[in-house]
């Protein structure tokens, strides 16, 4: 059987150990090709100190990024229980971009903070960003127990601190580790210099991690994207974003509320009885009731949250600025509808992560929105981290993307 993957993100202030920390948990999983790792002692030998962790990561990344140029790395590393892919990407903007349009989606997060520094500008804004996209598996690693001679009373303040803090965020981690990353303390195997910490290693926690719940075994989400009229039957078509169906169950259209039944499957090159999240599918009803493009099926009695208001957060990408109440067009799914932000609760610059406003009146290129959006009529949307692709929207004025955003 193929191994289940986790998708992680590590972030942190700069010089807090994240380099460091990868390079570390790639070396001690036997995740760095052999010829790579020569290659890499050589170059450190060369230069005159011993095999330096951060240099294996940036090594690894440089190479992903000159390969593919892509707006995210990935590094991989892999534990008895399951794959693990670190995704990162050069900038916030570029990282809450990419989370948001689902190029990258963290399923838990690792917050690393300098034990002799303590929480940082950075660490702050970081924590916002785990925060804003609901991640909630969260480990926060105290690094660098080596500078304050694996003191245990030194780990307990800075941990009841950083709790106190992220309580604020509405993050509560399920781990507080204090670690080494240079010498691999407490990262895959237990440390005996600090005797005193009796919880899991780094890995362990990680496998403790439950990984999201593959979309096909979530909530029916169908979008109906057309209707077609194929030998005299009305075919409703798109694409299950979650979920699964088959003939003969019963579901419920929204935001109509209107429930039928599913009489057959149509798909082109074949006859099915079933389909699931991901899968383009036509299907037809029974019996056969009027739906049009934007409608979104549902199980009968598991039904998306039919509203036309709505908490996001939604990062303005327009040169045009935005304000309070003036009228843009959401689009959502298949759904496309007049909308206006009526509420900009706060404003944060989305490269420094830095609040800039709060209660603002309007929205400039490249900030981020907390905001409240106020649709003309009642649609089906889902939050962003239940059902994704319910979850997700962009604002167009114009007909151009002005906006993407994540409902919260
Ligand atoms: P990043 O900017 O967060 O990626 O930090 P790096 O991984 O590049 O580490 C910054 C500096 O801290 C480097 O000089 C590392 O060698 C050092 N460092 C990282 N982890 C530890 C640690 O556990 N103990 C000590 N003493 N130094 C560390």
């Amino acid at each position: 059987m193929e191994k289940e993957n986790m998708n992680l993100v590590i972030v942190g202030h700069v010089d807090h150990g994240k380099s460091t920390l990868i390079g570390r948990l790639l070396f001690d999983t036997d995740s760095i090709p052999a010829s790579k790792l020569e290659e890499i002692r050589k170059t450190c030998k060369e230069l005159g100190h011993e095999l330096e962790f951060a240099f294996i990561t940036d090594s690894l990344q440089e190479e992903v990024e000159y390969e593919f140029t892509l707006d995210t790395t990935q590094t991989f590393f892999k534990t008895e229980k399951r794959n693990y892919t670190i995704i990162d990407a050069p900038g916030h903007k570029e990282f809450l971009s990419n989370m948001i349009t689902g190029a990258s989606q963290a399923e838990a997060a690792i917050l690393i903070i300098d034990v002799k520094e303590g929480v940082k500008e950075q660490t702050k804004r970081h924590a916002y960003i785990l925060s804003m996209l609901g991640i909630d598996q969260v480990i926060i690693v105290l690094n660098k127990m080596d500078l304050v001679f694996y003191d245990e009373k030194k780990f307990n303040e800075l941990k009841t601190n950083i709790l106190d803090f992220l309580n604020n965020l509405h993050i509560t981690p399920l781990y507080v580790i204090p670690i080494v990353a240079k010498d691999g303390d407490n990262i895959t195997k237990h440390s005996d210099k600090m005797n005193w910490y009796s919880g899991k290693t780094l890995l362990e926690s990680l496998d403790s991690f439950e990984p999201a719940k593959s979309l096909a075994n979530r909530s029916l989400r169908l979008p109906v994207q057309d209707v077609y009229e194929i030998d005299g039957e009305s075919v409703l078509v798109g694409r299950i974003e979650s979920g699964r169906l088959k003939a003969g169950d019963e579901i419920t259209i929204l935001p109509g509320n209107t429930s039928v039944k599913i009489k057959s499957i149509k798909s082109f090159l074949n006859e099915k009885t079933e389909a699931e999240a991901e899968e383009c599918t036509g299907i037809i009803l029974e019996p056969p009731i009027p739906v049009k493009r934007g409608d979104v099926i549902c199980t009968k009695n598991d039904l998306a949250v039919v509203t036309d208001r709505f908490s996001a957060n939604l990062l303005w990408i327009s040169d045009n600025k935005i304000n309070v109440n003036e009228k843009v067009i959401l689009k959502l799914a298949t759904q496309k509808i007049e909308c206006v932000i009526e509420e900009i609760k706060q404003k944060i610059d989305s490269s420094s992560l830095e609040i800039i406003e709060q209660h603002a009146s309007e929205l400039k290129q490249m900030e981020l929105g907390e905001v409240i959006i106020k649709i003309l009529n009642p649609i089906a949307v889902e939050k962003f981290k239940n059902i994704p692709g319910l979850g997700r929207f962009v604002l167009m004025q114009n007909s151009e993307i002005c906006a993407e955003g994540i409902i919260v």
